[in-house]
């Protein structure tokens, strides 16, 4: 089976990173829990931040900050949930 580079993942992703985080969704990978990233428990340290679960306290992620960028660890999250761009629009557009 052939297969394209990672370069063709650019338009997918753009959409799936260019978004305010606190409303994704995303559900523990120990307990299941399902909440927004708001509802999540977030420490802060020098380094960057440790997000754990609301319900068992396992970390979700974790966000590390180097002078050579940030590196994002989500091995806690079983996934994530991504509103379409366009459905926040209509729904701006509902409550407005
Ligand atoms: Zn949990």
């Amino acid at each position: 089976m052939s297969h394209l580079d990672g370069n063709v993942l650019a338009g997918a992703a753009a959409d799936l990173f260019a978004f305010d985080v606190t409303g994704a969704i995303g559900q523990c990978a120990v307990c299941d829990d399902v909440a927004t990233l708001a509802q999540t428990m977030v420490y802060g340290t020098k380094m960057g931040f440790v997000v754990r679960c609301r319900n068992c306290d396992a970390i979700l992620l974790v966000i590390v900050e180097k002078s050579t960028g940030k590196y994002l660890d989500m091995r806690g999250l079983r996934w994530m949930q991504v509103a379409e761009a366009n459905q926040l629009t209509q729904e701006g557009a509902a409550d407005g």
